[in-house]
């Protein structure tokens, strides 16, 4: 067992959960849910690894090239407000 983790916000348990983090990029929203994360069983509020973090942060780079380069082509407007929902 690891040793018990306590939130630097409000010292309660941390324990291993999920966690989704929200970009908002010019006028792209990218949503990535299921990220492993440690959450704070008092406040909710949630940490993620610097390793998760980085691979997220990649995930999402990917992501806007993709998007990016499909906006290009003229295809993908529909609004003025873009979602995207990537379950990892
Ligand atoms: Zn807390």
């Amino acid at each position: 067992m690891p040793k018990e983790r306590r939130c630097p916000e409000c010292g309660g348990i941390v324990r291993p959960g999920q966690t989704e983090l929200v970009y908002e990029l010019e006028d792209i929203k990218i949503t990535v849910k299921n990220i492993a994360a440690s959450v704070c069983e008092q406040c909710g509020r949630s940490f993620i690894s610097g390793r998760v973090a980085g691979e997220v942060n990649r995930l999402v780079n990917r992501v806007m090239e993709d998007i990016n380069s499909f906006i290009k082509t003229g295809a993908a407007v529909v609004g003025t407000h873009r979602e995207v929902a990537i379950a990892v």
